[in-house]
């Protein structure tokens, strides 16, 4: 069996992973992570950043809400779940890859172990439906936050 050799296995690629994996690649350490479902964790896809941002469209809907009395006067308002949420998935793909350019930057290596998105696997392509058997000096597991996103979004 073929195994793959590095210095430093991180599992998640969330806040402590990713920088931890992008400093350790950058000094020159050959650096592996280990993601199951969300590059760069759960801040840019469904936590801090994603709830902001559909927040920020439920602060506009309550800023010219009528019973506010700001003078604002408008016709019958609608909020457009379905648009709210394109925003949402537009910037969230935006940091996938700002997150995969990191990757790349520094040399650190992301392997997914999920095959349900093809398109955000691997900055190594080659790595998909192979699961390389990986052999570190030193392993760190980052996984905290159980944060998820129901379907609608
Ligand atoms: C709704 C919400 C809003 C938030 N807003 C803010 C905010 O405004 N500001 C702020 O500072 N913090 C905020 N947080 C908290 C912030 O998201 C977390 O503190 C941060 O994401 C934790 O980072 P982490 O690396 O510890 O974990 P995570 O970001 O959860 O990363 C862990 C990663 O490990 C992966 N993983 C887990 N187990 C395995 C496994 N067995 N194999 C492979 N991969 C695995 C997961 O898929 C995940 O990608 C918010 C949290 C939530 C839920």
């Amino acid at each position: 069996m073929n195994a793959e050799h590095c210095q430093n296995l991180i599992i998640g690629s969330g806040v402590a992973g990713k920088i931890l994996a992008w400093t350790l690649a950058s000094q020159r350490q050959k650096t592996v992570v280990v993601e199951r479902a969300m590059v760069g964790g759960s801040c840019p896809n469904v936590a801090c950043l994603p709830s902001k941002n559909v927040i920020y469209s439920a602060k506009a809907v309550s800023l010219v809400h009528p019973t506010k009395g700001l003078g604002v006067v408008t016709g019958p308002l609608r909020v457009d779940m379905a648009g709210v949420a394109r925003r949402k998935w537009q910037m969230v793909n935006e940091l996938v890859e700002v997150h995969l350019g990191k990757f790349r930057e520094s040399g650190a290596e992301l392997i997914m172990t999920s095959r349900r998105s093809p398109s955000l696997s691997s900055n190594s392509p080659s790595k998909l439906g192979k699961w390389p058997v990986v052999r570190a000096a030193a392993c760190s597991g980052w996984s905290s936050t159980k944060a998820t996103s129901p379907a609608v979004f």
